[in-house]
């Protein structure tokens, strides 16, 4: 073991060596939200919670991390989240991950590759989608809360005692206030990842009864107004560090990591020691940027009162300017006992002891400052308890009742304006899978508590929810309040021309092809009947025009008109077309002639092979052309890929003729072999050269009310 200087904030460590875990370039840590989403969401509001929770931890202050998500499409394609390089989040709906056999009560795990010195190689979140079901709307796990819990421990955090936190280790499907963090999880990442001074207390916690050291207790301080504001562990010689506060005033405690949250929640390397009692220390002055050591923590013997377990839900949400009924477990919590929270402003009401659960009312003042409080029980004897940071002032949901326009193109680019009540700065609107935050360029903006404008982006087509969330997490939502048409948009045709008589197939690509109202028009006129392929795909026979051009082809449907401006021209000459290749096969090496059979080949400028048959584009172009008469071709052939081709004919209109798998390429052997091959390894590892030994630690959310951790936290060694 060897001696580590003492860490401000509950980090993850490494087990050996207990060095804190942490990204060695904050500033970008990467991140990529994998395509597919979680399959219990079909509104692309998945993608948006994900985000949500990215921003989250990127609204932190005075902090140099930041999370930065790459939207490459081939990088959210990927789901090799075992490799370096990539930091997925991603829902594992079959357990191919490994991590969540049947009957796990791990709701979603985030792996954290780390090196002996505690910097972090990789870390990916991983949602048991298998055997959960997440969702945005209340029907299942918050995916944006479970999310922020896991980015967390991606930046290197562990789990909390901070009851009311992002990072205590349990969760239900009813709760959603882990998507704002606690002010515990901030002054970590300005703790961790410094931008600027901050202030710090220092000290340690000994046993009143012998003045041993307590390991792995947990000191805790609440600000002026009662609001629990940070909390650490102390180290094995009983020493302690709370770092990244602000100057001010504070009431410093000590409390033993016994429940809800206990040693199992952390990693092996801490050691834990519960046998004390809740003991509070007292004031502590901080100036801005100051470093105070408080000395020595005395603590008294352990006590049989005890308050809170893992089976309760925490945060404990207590509404601004409301009475709410909380339950809370524990141990001789009996008649006599008194409970009082740590802002005096509040009031207990209605307080029923049963021995093992406590049962009472909060009522709020309408002005309560948002955060969290403490709980503190004491027997009749005196002995008390301390619950850190178990309940959390939340000001009462917003509501949205309506918005205008309702509905609009899905393309985005319109006015729109959410009317309601209880919006605050900071809030976020959530429409069509798009996040946008307040104050914050292409986001919304809250001018008024009831009233939020924006500017719509490209959104998910179909009804959307609109929802508001507040800071504090809580949200309103105006179920199917907004619909955005699906107006369709066309991206490519092919061939570019045809003949002036009619007949040529053009091939449609683009997106939003319904079926519904579907008609297609070339320089305004309809075309007939089309023949639909798919929501991507067209296919449409011209009906013939003067020579002339470049004319817009309009695709419409019920939802709108898409529209490729000058993308087509009408010509004299007859389409040509290709009915052969002799010889069928030659060289990828290329430079070998070949003849080319068909009609109406007078004027063709170019031959592609295995271009594609849709748009045309791509493949192989021929590096000469001789036209032997109308019905031949004398062509050398490209250098190309091995494999079968199409055979793409060109006229210098635009007019083509394709045949489909009309050619085919042989493997080019060049004389004496060399030359530059792909070799394909099996059993390719991640592992950095020349990093050393790498590790990987399994950090996991439990689900609430189940007892049993089917994982906890594992380091396995790599080779
Ligand atoms: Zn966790």
């Amino acid at each position: 073991m060897v001696a580590v200087a003492v860490i401000a904030h509950v980090r993850l460590r490494h087990p050996d060596n207990g060095n804190p875990l942490f990204w060695a370039a904050p500033e970008s840590v990467g991140v990529v939200i994998q395509a597919e989403g979680s399959d219990d969401v079909a509104d692309g509001s998945d993608e948006a919670a994900l985000r949500g929770a990215i921003a989250t931890w990127n609204g932190v202050s005075d902090t140099t991390v930041r999370l930065v998500e790459d939207n490459d499409p081939a990088q959210q394609e990927r789901t090799d989240w075992e490799q370096f390089g990539i930091n997925l989040m991603l829902f594992d709906e079959d357990n191919s991950s490994g991590y969540f056999p049947q009957g796990s009560s791990a709701v979603a795990i985030t792996p954290v590759w780390f090196y002996s010195d505690g910097r972090i190689a990789g870390a990916d979140v991983l949602f048991n989608g298998g055997s959960y079901t997440f969702s945005t709307d209340g029907g299942g796990f918050d995916i944006q809360d479970v999310a922020t819990h896991e980015l967390g421990h991606l930046l290197g955090l562990d789990h909390t005692g901070f009851v009311g936190g992002t990072m205590y280790p349990y969760v239900d499907p009813s709760v959603i206030l882990h998507r704002s963090l606690a002010r515990d999880e901030e002054h970590a990442l300005r703790a961790i990842y410094s931008a600027g001074s901050t202030a710090s207390i220092s000290g340690s916690v000994e046993r009143a009864s012998d003045g041993t050291p307590l390991a792995g207790a947990q000191v805790a301080v609440r600000d002026a107004a009662g609001r629990t504001v940070s909390a650490n562990l102390t180290d094995t010689a009983g020493a302690f560090l709370l770092g990244g506060l602000d100057g001010g005033t504070y009431e410093l405690y000590a409390d033993p990591l016994d429940a809800p949250v206990s040693a199992a929640n952390l990693g092996a390397s801490w050691t834990i020691q519960t046998d004390f009692e809740s003991t509070v220390h007292g004031h502590v002055t901080l100036a801005p940027g100051a470093s105070v050591d408080v000395g020595v923590v005395i603590v008294g013997d352990d006590v049989a009162i005890d308050l809170g377990r893992n089976t309760d839900r925490y945060p404990l949400r207590c509404v601004s300017g409301q009475t709410s009924d909380h339950s809370v477990r524990g141990a001789g919590l009996v008649p006599g006992s008194t409970l009082s929270c740590s802002d005096p402003s509040l009031s207990l009401v209605g307080v029923t002891w049963y021995s093992n659960r406590v049962t009472f009312g909060v009522q709020v003042p309408a002005q309560a400052a948002p955060g969290h409080l403490d709980l503190v029980v004491a027997g009749a004897g005196g002995d008390i308890d301390i619950l850190t940071g178990c309940l959390e002032i939340t000001p009462p949901d917003p509501a949205v009742l309506f918005v205008s326009p309702n509905q609009g193109d899905n393309g985005g680019g319109f006015p729109l304006t959410i009317t309601g009540s209880g919006f605050r700065s900071g809030a976020r609107v959530v429409l069509g899978g798009i996040v946008y935050e307040d104050g914050v360029p292409s986001g919304c903006s809250v001018v008024a508590d009831t009233t939020i404008e924006l500017t719509a982006l490209p959104g998910v087509g179909g009804l959307s929810d609109v929802v508001v969330i507040d800071p504090s997490g809580v949200e309103g939502r105006l179920e199917n309040g907004f619909e955005f048409f699906d107006v369709p948009s066309v991206q490519s045709v092919f061939p570019l021309a045809g003949q002036a008589e009619g007949g040529t197939q053009l091939v449609l690509v683009g997106e939003h092809f319904k079926r519904r109202g579907l008609a297609v028009r070339i320089g305004g006129i309809d075309q007939g009947p089309v023949e639909w392929v798919s929501r991507e795909k067209l296919f449409v026979t011209t009906a013939g025009g003067t020579p002339s051009g470049p004319l817009t082809i309009e695709v419409q449907t019920d939802d709108g008109v898409g529209t490729i401006v000058g993308a087509f021209r009408y010509a004299h000459a007859a389409d040509p077309s290709v009915s052969g290749v002799a010889p069928g096969v030659a060289s990828a090496g290329g430079g070998e002639t070949i003849t080319i059979v068909g009609a109406d080949l007078d004027d063709i400028q170019a031959v592609v092979f295995a271009a594609n048959l849709e748009t045309g584009l791509g493949g192989f172009p021929a590096p000469s052309i001789t036209v032997l008469g109308p019905n031949e071709l004398s062509v050398t052939t490209p250098v190309a890929i091995a494999g079968v081709a199409s055979v793409l004919v060109q006229s210098a209109t635009g007019q083509s003729g394709i045949l489909e798998a009309g050619f085919s390429f042989s493997e080019f052997v060049p004389e004496g072999g060399g030359g530059c091959h792909t070799v394909l390894v099996d059993g390719a590892r991640p592992g950095g050269s020349g990093q050393g030994a790498c590790w990987l630690a399994l950090v996991l959310l439990a689900v609430q009310r189940t007892q049993r951790l089917a994982r906890r936290r594992i380091a396995i060694p790599i080779e």
